[in-house]
């Protein structure tokens, strides 16, 4: 394994965000996270939100010092970019573009809207990413456990020559050096987590589980049991592989469970879904899914929400929705 571009806690030196003002903008799944970790890890921050926006009150209740958009980009030292990503360049280009100063690190958590050329940022500024490479809300609930959401870093403009050694700070400053900080390239974190987050996490695994589930039902089974079998449970077997890897998985499941793991699973995944994995990553790296995804932004995102609707009514919602409420201790927002 290589060791010369993985960074722990060790290798950051906080005290290059010292003197500094980190605005966050954005105070959403990865804004809290990043405002509330920088503070506790003693750095100066300001978050940057719409005058309008419902969060004001809880990043105010936090402590935080809340400043519109435009106020906070040209307060920052280090601008920190947690809009939606197909909202960053109209944000970019009304609110934030004219408070970069030459000197100042603009930050990203993902590299879509760099690598696909969105946002052009100007020369005389440094460029970065830190992207945890896990949810918000795990970002800060690690870091309050003393524990640490691995992270990505990358630099894509050094105009001051010390880039590196910012961006590795605020990766640090989060709680990604408690876990590791990787460095890569805003092309390689931008193509491997649209795969990742189309064919494995949120795409392949949502459809696994509907396509398990109404399986059974159409068999005929109690769906309250294709529910626990195909959705719950895939929890606890996503923990175990967290923290054992696939092998250490196998290795707490029946001899039965394992040998049918080990016979059946590549039937569900066989020759034709790695070639529909393939065509996926094919149509990420040549820019046809950022084109897609950019128009259907344009046309006013009317399919993505008939799509939103629609999956919303699925039986597999309903089912679960009722049989959550009798497990309290989910924390069952969103
Ligand atoms: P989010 O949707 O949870 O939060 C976005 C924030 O931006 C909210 O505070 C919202 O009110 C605000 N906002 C929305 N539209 C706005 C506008 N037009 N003007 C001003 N403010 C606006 O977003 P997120 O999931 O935290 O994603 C932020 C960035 O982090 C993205 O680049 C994303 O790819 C990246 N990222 C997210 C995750 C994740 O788990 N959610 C993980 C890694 C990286
Ligand atoms: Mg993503
Ligand atoms: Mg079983």
């Amino acid at each position: 394994m290589r060791t010369d571009d993985i960074f722990y806690d060790k290798d950051a030196d906080l005290s290059k965000l010292q003197g500094k003002t980190v605005a966050v903008l954005g105070y959403g799944s990865q804004g809290h996270a990043h405002a509330l970790n920088l503070k506790d890890s003693g750095v100066d921050v300001v978050v940057g939100l719409r005058p309008d926006s419902a969060s004001r009150a809880k990043a105010e209740a936090a402590g935080l010092e809340v400043l519109e958009i435009a106020d906070a980009a040209s307060r920052g030292d280090v601008v920190m970019v947690l809009l939606p990503d197909e909202k960053q360049a109209e944000v970019w280009e009304a609110e934030i573009a004219d408070g970069i100063a030459p000197g100042s690190l603009l930050l990203f958590a993902h590299g879509f809207t760099i690598h696909f050329e969105q946002i052009l940022p100007p020369p005389g500024v440094d460029v970065g990413m830190v992207a945890p490479k896990g949810p918000g809300h795990l970002v800060r609930r690690q870091y309050e456990e003393g524990r640490g959401v691995p992270c990505l870093m990358a630099v894509h403009q050094d105009a001051s020559g010390d880039a590196h050694d910012l961006v590795l700070a605020y990766a640090a400053g989060i709680g990604g050096g408690r876990a590791a900080i990787i460095e890569t390239t805003f092309k390689d974190e931008c193509e491997t987590d649209l795969f990742g987050e189309q064919a494995v996490l949120c795409g392949g695994a949502s459809e696994l589980v509907r396509a398990g589930f109404e399986t059974l039902v159409e068999a005929g089974y109690d769906p309250r049991l294709a529910y626990f079998e195909c959705l719950h449970e895939l929890k606890l077997i996503a923990d175990l592989m967290y923290e054992k890897g696939i092998q250490g998985m196998r290795y707490s499941i029946s001899n039965t469970a394992e040998y049918g793991d080990m016979t059946r699973g590549k039937r569900v995944i066989g020759k034709e879904s790695r070639a529909a994995m393939k065509q996926i990553l094919d149509q990420i790296q040549s820019g046809e899914f950022a084109k897609e995804w950019i128009a259907e932004n344009r046309a006013g995102g009317e399919s993505f929400d008939r799509m939103r609707e629609e999956a919303s009514g699925h039986q597999v919602e309903e089912i679960g929705g009722e049989l959550r409420k009798t497990m309290p201790w989910l924390d069952t927002d969103f």
